[in-house]
């Protein structure tokens, strides 16, 4: 077996992602390449060669690949992937984006979203917003997978692999980058913090949303929030966590004024402890959570704060 991981990248550095996704493919076993593919990206490259398990990194440092548009990425990966039994990608936006089209050209099928490896051909993926789990076994020469990076622990940076210029240079006259509106926060990432606190539609409005700031400051969390605190635009879409929004497996996930929707629980339930305060002590978030606490998010929030 031999396996090419696309690293994930943000702002040019290697995100936590790629570790997890170096694990699902230690547990689908045999050698693992990593391909860098950016402008700018030799720091990255550097870090992936510190992750455990990696024989070689790959790295396609180019102009073209900047912003890693799907057009070039996955003509780039048609060019390497021969020689390859798997090639696998975070299922992140750029994942998502890059490997159907790699599928596509190659002529396989994508298994989306695995959370675990059962052997080198079948994999668990879940299906119905994660109400039940699909266990896939794919026939194909070429295994194209993106992970769901919660469903693996990463791996450690220890390693030294090797690093490799690859000099393929793809044209792209198919789609070119326009422009991002990056949202700047001080806070952690929300895909990869280990801490979440969300507020829903029972902050009753985004100045409210104010009353999460404190506690996230003192527990150093990023700040998410239901689909229904989205939709009413108390704050921005980027914060949504749930079937349609982030998916978090944080160490410890605060769920506050959110009633527990399947499709919010989607995006978090995975989260090692979680803690919902609700003043509806029938709400569904208390089937999932290890700590619940019954009562006004009003008083309790300052309250927390200041113990805190
Ligand atoms: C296709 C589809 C995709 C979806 N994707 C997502 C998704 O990705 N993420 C997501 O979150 N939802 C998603 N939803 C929406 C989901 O079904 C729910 O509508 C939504 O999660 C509800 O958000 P909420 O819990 O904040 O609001 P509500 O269900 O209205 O719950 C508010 C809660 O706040 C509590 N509350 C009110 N006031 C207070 C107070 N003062 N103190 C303490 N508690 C209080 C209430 O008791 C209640 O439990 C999706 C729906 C569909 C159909």
């Amino acid at each position: 077996m031999s396996i090419l991981v696309l690293a994930d990248l943000h702002e040019g550095q290697l995100a936590g992602a790629t570790a997890h996704v170096v694990a699902a493919a230690q547990a689908i076993g045999g050698d693992i390449d990593v391909l860098v593919a950016g402008e700018g990206v030799q720091a990255a490259a550097e870090a992936a060669a510190k992750l455990d398990g990696v024989s070689k990194v790959r790295v396609a440092d180019n102009a073209v690949y900047a912003h890693q548009l799907a057009e070039p990425m996955g003509a780039l990966l048609v060019e390497l992937a021969d020689g390859y039994t798997h090639v696998l990608a975070s299922a992140s936006t750029t994942g998502k984006n890059v490997l159907p089209r790699l599928a596509a050209l190659k002529d396989v099928s994508q298994l989306s979203d695995v959370i675990a490896v059962d052997s080198a051909d079948t994999f668990k993926r879940p299906i119905y917003a994660g109400n039940a789990i699909a266990t896939v076994k794919s026939d194909d020469a070429l295994k194209v997978i993106t992970v769901r990076s919660t469903g693996f622990d990463a791996v450690g940076t220890s390693g030294s692999a090797t690093i490799e210029t690859v000099d393929v240079v793809v044209d792209n006259s198919q789609s070119s980058f326009v422009k991002e509106e990056l949202a700047q926060s001080d806070r952690p990432e929300l895909g990869g913090a280990k801490v979440v606190i969300s507020g829903g539609r029972g902050m009753g409005n985004g100045e409210n949303f104010k009353l999460l700031d404190g506690i996230a400051d003192k527990l150093g969390a990023a700040i998410g929030a239901s689909r229904a605190a989205v939709d009413a635009g108390f704050v921005p879409n980027d914060m949504q966590v749930g079937q349609t929004g982030k998916i978090v497996a944080p160490d410890l996930y605060i769920a506050v004024g959110i009633s527990g929707a399947i499709q919010h629980l989607a995006g978090m339930k995975d989260s090692k402890v979680i803690v919902a305060i609700n003043k509806d002590d029938e709400a569904p978030i208390f089937q999932v959570a290890d700590y619940g606490l019954v009562g006004d998010l009003f008083e309790i929030l300052p309250e927390l704060e200041s113990k805190l």
